[in-house]
C-alpha cells in the first residue's frame, strides 16, 4: 500500500466515519463508510466498532483518528458526549490494539480544521481563522497564519447560563425542535460572542450542521466573513488521516501546519 494513503476515521458521538485518504491531495479515494456509535459509548464498545470499520476496508496500515475530546499525546482528557470511562484513556493504544494497525489521535475539530486549512477554503489564508464544527457538540479549531492552537474548546464556553453547545449545537436544535430561524438566531448570538472575544479574520463552519448553511445564513449578522467548509463533514476524516501521516513521518507533507 502506498504510504501516502492513510485510513482516516472520524469518531463522533453519533457516528464513526472512515475512508482511505490520499494525504497528498486531501481526497478520499474510496466512498466513506459510516457506522453508528455504540451506546453506551464505552472505550471497549467503541474500539470494537472502530476495528469493524477498519476491517471493512481490509485495512493494514496507518490510521488517523479524530476524536470528540481534548486529546494530548493521544490521551483523552475530557468526555462531554462520550462515556466518562474515556477520561485518561490512550486512544491510539486502544484502537491500535483493536485493529493491529498504528493509530494517531487528535481532537475531531482540530482534524477538520487541519483539512480545511490545508486542502479547503482555509488554504493560504493568514491571520486568525476560527473553525466551528456543528454536530452533537460544538467543536472548535483556531489557527494563526495556518498554524493550529490545539485543543481549544469554544463549544464549552459558558454562555446564556449553560454550556454553549447545549444552547446551539445541532443536537440542541433537534432536541428542542428549533426551526432554522430559531436555531440560526441562537447560533448567531454565539458567533457574535466569539467574534467579540477572538476578533477572527475568518470563521469557517464544518461538521454535519455546515451542510444546511443556506438555511441559517440569513440570520447571521457578524462583520466577520462566515463560510461553510467546502469539505463539509468530510473534513474530519481527511484531517485525521493527514495528522496521522505527519505524526508518523514528520512535518514535510505541507508547508502550512
Ligand atoms: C467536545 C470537543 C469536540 C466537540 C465536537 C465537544 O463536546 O468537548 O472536544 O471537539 O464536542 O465533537
Amino acid at each position: 500500500m502506498d504510504q501516502h494513503i492513510v485510513l482516516g476515521i472520524d469518531v463522533g458521538a453519533s457516528g464513526i466515519k472512515g475512508a482511505p485518504v490520499d494525504i497528498r491531495t486531501g481526497t478520499m479515494i474510496m466512498d466513506r463508510i459510516r457506522l453508528e456509535t455504540p451506546k453506551p459509548s464505552t472505550p471497549q464498545a467503541m474500539a470494537a466498532t472502530f476495528a469493524e470499520l477498519a476491517s471493512m476496508f481490509k485495512w493494514k496500515g496507518l490510521i488517523g483518528c479524530g476524536f470528540p475530546a481534548i486529546v494530548k499525546n493521544n490521551v483523552a482528557y475530557s468526555a462531554a458526549n462520550i462515556h466518562e470511562q474515556w477520561m485518561g484513556v490512550n486512544i491510539a493504544d486502544l484502537f491500535s490494539e483493536a485493529t493491529g494497525c498504528p493509530v494517531a489521535a487528535i481532537n475531531d475539530a482540530d482534524a477538520a480544521g487541519i483539512a480545511v486549512m490545508n486542502f479547503g477554503i482555509g488554504k493560504g489564508v493568514n491571520g486568525v481563522v476560527l473553525i466551528i464544527t456543528i454536530g452533537t457538540g460544538l467543536g472548535s479549531a483556531l489557527f494563526l497564519d495556518g498554524k493550529l492552537l490545539p485543543d481549544t474548546e469554544f463549544g464549552h464556553l459558558f454562555f446564556k447560563g449553560m454550556i454553549a453547545e447545549h444552547y446551539c449545537s445541532d443536537s440542541a436544535r433537534k432536541k428542542l425542535g428549533l426551526s432554522w430561524e430559531e436555531w440560526g438566531r441562537r447560533f448567531n448570538e454565539y458567533l457574535l460572542h466569539l467574534e467579540r472575544t477572538l476578533a477572527p479574520d475568518l470563521i469557517i463552519l464544518g461538521g454535519g450542521g455546515s451542510k444546511q448553511f443556506n438555511e441559517y445564513a440569513p440570520f447571521l449578522t457578524l462583520e466577520t466573513t462566515v463560510k461553510p467548509a467546502f469539505l463539509q463533514n468530510h473534513a474530519g476524516t481527511i484531517g485525521a488521516a493527514y495528522h496521522a501521516w505527519q505524526y508518523h513521518h514528520g512535518n514535510d507533507a505541507s508547508n502550512n501546519y
